[in-house]
């Protein structure tokens, strides 16, 4: 068996990522020993219980002391805390990277905070489910999906690279980009798609209570599959919208703009443009599963009887 990429490494936070990305690493022995820490006492006893880890420290700093790789796996708004705590403890050459699904944010947040000798490389596990904490947590969870890097100023190639070849042997498959593209693209791909699953929910809710038992009732014509992205942890979306402000105001407006001519074709009776749309929209679907990212089944992609995967 090949030498493991990393000695040590420290994951901060311990839910649903941090605890995939410590069984993935351990089922592929990417390092030698795995351990961590996360804020509540709750959660840690809940981790020394589920035994993924080799060490359950009660501090940040404590857990990163040796380190030859720290993940920051909380949410976005957080990071810049962790970074704090963490920044005085790390060794020499260690790589520091996250796992947010906003990254100017965690960059401009997290990097001061890093010492000169160390390397930052944020990135983004596009992978995940609507369940939280660390029970939610499996080795396969990155398995077949993307993981975005976003190099900036305390990145080196070298870093760069050997934090790609540890996602690729938790079996994902690695892009390089800026992390203003990266707000971009999963502005449209991700955060907006959730705030109208929320949206929708939410109108849901406000409907007088015989409505909206029909709605649960016919849920499996549409409504059921906004409801499953809408359980998503309240606190990880609230930081995703406060931090990715204005590509997702960007993309909002041309979303906005889109819906105002679609409620035009639908006013005027213009079947044409609305067949058009669909037939358009019919061939991302297309792309999308002959990219392998979701398969044909009804179920949406659903792999597991629990889980689905999303971002
Ligand atoms: P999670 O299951 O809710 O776990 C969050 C972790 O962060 C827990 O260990 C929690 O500690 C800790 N935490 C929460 N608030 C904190 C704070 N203010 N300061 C310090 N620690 C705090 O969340 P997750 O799904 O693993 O998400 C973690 C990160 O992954 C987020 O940045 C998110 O954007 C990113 N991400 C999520 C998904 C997804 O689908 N869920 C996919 C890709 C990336 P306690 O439990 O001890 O309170």
């Amino acid at each position: 068996m090949s030498e493991p990429l990393f000695n040590r490494i420290a994951l901060i936070g311990l839910g649903l990522i941090g605890s995939s990305i410590a069984k993935a690493a351990r089922a592929k022995g990417a390092a030698k020993e795995i351990v961590g820490t996360s804020r509540s006492d709750k959660t840690r006893a809940r981790v020394k219980e589920l035994g993924f880890l080799d060490e359950v420290m009660d501090t940040a700093a404590e857990a990163v002391a040796g380190a030859d790789l720290v993940v920051i796996c909380v949410p976005v708004c957080a990071s810049g805390a962790v970074a704090r705590e963490i920044g005085p403890h790390l060794i020499p050459g260690a790589i520091v990277t996250d796992v947010g699904s906003v990254k100017c944010s965690v960059v401009a947040d997290v990097e001061p905070h890093i010492p000169d000798g160390c390397f930052l490389v944020a990135g983004h596990p596009v992978a995940g489910t609507e369940h939280s904490g660390p029970d939610a947590g499996f080795a396969e969870l990155f398995e077949g999906r993307w993981c975005i890097l976003t190099p900036a100023g305390k990145a080196t190639p070298e870093a760069t690279d050997k934090l790609r070849a540890f996602w690729g042997t938790l079996g994902s498959d690695v892009d390089i980009m800026t992390p203003e593209h990266h707000d971009l693209v999963l502005a449209i791909t991700s955060h907006i798609p959730h705030l109208i699953a929320y949206n929708i929910v939410g109108t849901v809710a406000d409907l007088e209570t015989d409505t909206r038992s029909e709605v649960i009732k016919y849920s499996a014509s549409g409504f059921r599959d906004f409801t499953r992205i809408a359980a998503s942890d309240p606190a990880m979306w609230r930081d995703v919208f406060l931090s990715n402000k204005d590509a997702v105001l960007e993309m909002l407006g041309r979303f906005s703009e889109d819906l105002s001519g679609l409620q035009r074709a639908i006013r005027r009776g213009d079947g044409e443009t609305l067949e058009k749309l669909f037939t358009r929209t019919q061939d991302i679907r297309r792309n999308i599963i002959d990219a392998g990212q979701d398969t044909e089944r009804v179920d949406f992609g659903r792999r597991r009887s629990i889980s689905s995967k999303k971002d």
